[in-house]
């Protein structure tokens, strides 16, 4: 892929001119299954609408399409405030709450610093659990400690490591930093008394699902010492993306659902104590982790029960006549095969 081609699929998923009309709205608003350590809770899910994140303008990673939902310039505390003040009038004291912000939540210039505290503050003595995203870099004590002070509840800093593999994440994900950084502030989210979860990623572009399923195990075995929590996150193709221009060229499939299943459970067993789970976006359809279409939900349920439970026995119980198409695919692509 060129440079030019590379830049026009940067602009394509910039935010439209008229994002600066949903300011003071969020982006979206959820509940959904979760589980503290292996006790299942309601999780309360809120996308804020902010500038977002700042790699993302530079060049991006290559899987993310998250700008669309941004603003394209920082928020005015005011627009925070009416969004955080909407969100909360639907809070109904689930005891997890995730805070996502189509970038980082310790950037100022997504969240400025009084609106973080103001948002978290909100949740003291209310949720016992308070979730958000953030490069590396923003993990500071400073600005962690300011949170700590607000909320003494369990905070969790998600950080998006996505492979441990130096090569995968720069030439491959686009990362703005190489997997060290992202090892160094999961260390830092931990010595300021929180709780580091980490993403991986499954099938970056260029990669065999052979070559993604090894390189997701190989970063499992490295990074789980680092983690409370990891999160496999199979690709799933968003808009104005490299991966959705590969795909819409026939020279990427998303991930098969097959492939997670076998990173959870050989992953398992190499994880050091931390929770390994995946709850794949878009599961089951064309643009998202899939199998053959009649077996897709099975396999999912399964992947969710695993995962909140932390119990593999049941992935190993499953079956469907597309799993051997898909060890097949999996011996026959390094040849050149099509995997589509
Ligand atoms: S994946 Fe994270 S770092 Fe990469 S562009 Fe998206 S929000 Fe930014
Ligand atoms: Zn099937």
């Amino acid at each position: 892929m060129t440079e030019s081609v590379a830049r026009t699929i940067a602009r394509d998923r910039r935010p439209s001119r008229e994002a600066d009309a949903t300011a003071d709205r969020y982006v979206n608003l959820w509940r959904e299954a979760e589980a503290i350590g292996t006790t299942r809770v309601d999780a309360f899910v809120l996308i804020l609408r902010t500038r977002g994140c700042y790699w993302a303008d530079q060049k991006g990673c290559s899987m993310c399409g998250y700008a669309k939902d941004t603003l394209g310039r920082s928020a005015t505390p005011e627009e925070l405030g009416t969004q955080i003040d909407q969100a909360l009038l639907r809070y109904r004291g689930e005891p997890y709450v995730k805070v996502y912000t189509s970038g980082s939540f310790l950037d100022d210039r997504e969240v400025d610093p009084s609106s973080r505290r103001r948002l978290i503050s909100a949740f003291e003595g209310r949720a016992t659990r308070f979730l958000f995203e953030s490069l590396p870099e923003f993990v500071t004590e400073s600005t962690v400690g300011e949170l700590r002070d607000v909320f003494h509840g369990d905070l969790e800093i998600a950080l998006g490591l996505e492979s441990t593999q130096p090569d995968v994440l720069l030439r491959l994900v686009h990362k703005n930093a190489p997997p060290k950084e992202y090892l160094d502030g999961a260390d830092r989210v931990r010595q300021f008394g929180a709780h580091p979860k980490g993403y991986l990623l499954l099938k970056p572009p260029y990669l065999t699902e052979d070559e993604a399923i090894r390189d997701v195990l190989t970063s499992i075995r490295v990074a789980s010492p680092k983690f409370d929590t990891l999160s496999v996150n199979p690709v799933h193709i968003q808009n104005g993306t490299v991966v959705e221009w590969l795909f819409r060229r026939g020279r990427y499939r998303p991930p098969w659902l097959w492939s997670v299943v076998e990173v959870l459970r050989d992953g398992s067993r190499d994880r050091h104590g931390a929770r390994l789970v995946s709850f794949p976006t878009a599961g089951g359809l064309p643009r998202g982790p899939r199998n053959c279409g009649r077996c897709d939900r099975t396999v999912l349920a399964a992947i969710e029960a695993a995962s909140l439970d932390q119990a593999w026995d049941a992935l190993d119980e499953l079956d469907c006549a597309c799993r051997a198409t898909w060890k097949t695919q999996r011996a026959l692509e390094p040849l050149g095969a099509d995997s589509s």
